[in-house]
């Protein structure tokens, strides 16, 4: 739609100009310092950093109408920079110019009604929110377009030249962080470090396929992290994992489409999302609570975070009576909910200042953790894609979340349910065919079920030419083939024949 076709009132306000009070804030030791550098820790005591907008009561000034008529006309608006996750640019990142803005694809994941065959088997009504569909297949790009267009800007205004952007990933960070670098050009070169064997095939070939250089180390997630962040400390680096707190901004818009597919009604809503490095979750909380501040939204939901009970220092620390949580890492066992298999999450404290702030705008029984077993991931997982949905393991993880939640009465079955399938399916597949085949019994305590499990079948073919593997034939020989093949397969089938 045409800027000129828009209602008059919206006019002004369909392109937003740089505004805003933007700074990193220290959670340990209250300093504040200018957003114009990349800081990941308090130079000042180590302290982790958030970033706020100490102008966002500015945002109040107009009423949550204003708001909501905004960003549902800016969808109509062909403006590039404007098209993902900076639709929301006055909440996520406002000192950021639209003209430094990496747009590649991201955001506006469709939400998925799941259809009521799978409702019933689960015991609910719920929605699925598609993050498979971003570009690089995972949530991830939401951070990434964010922290890429802030270092993007930060090159322009300091004229800086072979940033080395460096992560530790699961498989996800690292397949964002390489396919945005490598839509920069030379100014920024992507360096990943995984951990050998716990990354799936397909989230290897991503940075490679990218170009970015791919280090891969012994040990699990948490090891490759200590690593990136000494690295970070002690030579020129920028790191883009959710230390970096431009990704968390960025990871806010998941939170602010789902009002905008729900309508802005949230109030009686539920959110259920896997957590690993509890980047996600942080920001999510932060999302709801700027959109709530602002009256965008009716209300907050419930949010229900999920973790193995292999990967669940979350979990633990809040399972403890309030007033007496003390947080300490767990040493992960492997799990199918790879992309969250990590023991020492590196925003815990953002996420524990976030909730407690959550829980006294929404109410003490507004936030739970659930943990979950690496059966009822793989089962969860199974049932969505037999029922017309692509989730991931992590997106298995919110199905066995939602049902744990219903079995704890945290949540009862007239709530409406929104579960984040992190991933696209086909980055975790190995797991579901290693699940079919019967190869996930010893590393991963999950048995088989023959009537989950599903495996292409050979025809017995007799007294027929057979064609040589990728191979094909002609004449009589194919047409022999092609009918006994066919009475094969009818009676594989029981199919009747038309008369
Ligand atoms: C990163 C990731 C997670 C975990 O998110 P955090 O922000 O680390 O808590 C879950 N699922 C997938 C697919 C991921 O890539
Ligand atoms: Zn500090």
């Amino acid at each position: 739609m045409l800027a000129n076709d828009f209602p008059d009132d919206l006019k002004p306000f369909l392109i937003p100009e740089v505004g805003g009070d933007m700074g990193y804030d220290c959670l340990a030791c209250e300093a504040r310092y200018a957003p114009d550098q990349l800081l990941y820790t308090c130079p000042a005591c180590g302290g982790l950093l958030m970033l706020t907008d100490k102008k966002i009561d500015r945002l109040k000034e107009k009423p949550g109408s204003f708001w909501r008529r905004l960003f549902d006309h800016r969808l109509m608006l062909n403006h590039g920079a404007l098209k993902g996750v900076f639709t929301f640019h006055e909440f996520l990142a406002p000192n950021i110019p639209l003209s430094d803005v990496i747009y590649l694809g991201e955001g506006h994941s469709p939400v998925v009604k799941a259809p009521s065959s799978l409702a019933n088997q689960v015991g609910a009504n719920f929605f699925v929110k598609m993050e498979g569909q971003n570009p690089s297949a995972s949530f991830k790009d939401r951070g990434m377009a964010a922290a890429m267009s802030m270092l993007n800007h930060l090159v322009r205004i300091k004229n800086l030249d072979q940033v080395i952007a460096v992560c530790a990933s699961t498989g996800d960070t690292s397949a964002s962080a390489a396919l945005y670098a490598s839509s920069l050009g030379k100014s920024v070169k992507s360096v990943v470090l995984l951990p050998k064997g716990k990354v799936t095939p397909q989230q290897l070939s991503q940075p490679l396929g990218a170009g970015a250089t791919v280090f891969e180390l012994p040990g699990v997630f948490d090891d490759s992290m200590k690593v990136v962040e000494r690295l970070s400390e002690k030579y020129h680096v920028a790191l883009l994992n959710s230390k970096n707190p431009w990704r968390v901004l960025g990871q806010e818009s998941y939170a602010y489409e789902v009002a905008q597919q729900f309508d802005y009604a949230l109030l009686d809503k539920v959110l259920i999302v896997p957590v690993g490095n509890a980047g996600n979750i942080t920001a999510i909380l932060s999302g709801l609570l700027k959109f709530h501040k602002a009256l965008v939204i009716d209300g907050l939901p419930k949010i229900v975070a999920v973790q193995s009970k292999r990967a669940n220092p979350v979990f633990r620390y809040y399972r403890q009576p309030m007033g007496t949580r003390s947080y300490s890492p767990v040493v992960v066992k492997p799990s199918v909910a790879q992309a969250a298999m990590i023991g020492d999450p590196v925003s815990f404290p953002r996420l524990a200042v976030l909730s407690k702030l959550y829980e006294q705008e929404a109410g003490i029984s507004s936030f739970y953790v659930v943990e979950v077993d690496e059966t009822a991931i793989m089962e969860g997982m199974l049932q969505a894609n037999s029922h017309g949905l692509t989730v991931c393991t992590q997106g298995g993880e919110c199905v066995a979340g939602l049902k744990a939640a219903l079995g704890e009465g945290l949540i009862t079955p007239s709530e409406t349910a929104i579960l984040d399938s992190t991933a696209h399916a086909l980055k975790f597949v190995d797991f579901q065919n290693a699940y079919f085949e019967g190869r996930l019994a010893q590393e991963y305590g999950v048995a088989t079920k023959p009537e989950l499990a599903n495996k292409p079948r050979e025809l017995e073919l007799v007294d027929t030419p057979i064609p040589e593997p990728g191979q094909t034939m002609t004449g009589a020989q194919r047409e022999t083939f092609v009918s006994t093949a066919t009475r094969a397969i009818a009676e594989a089938l029981s199919l009747s024949e038309k008369v």
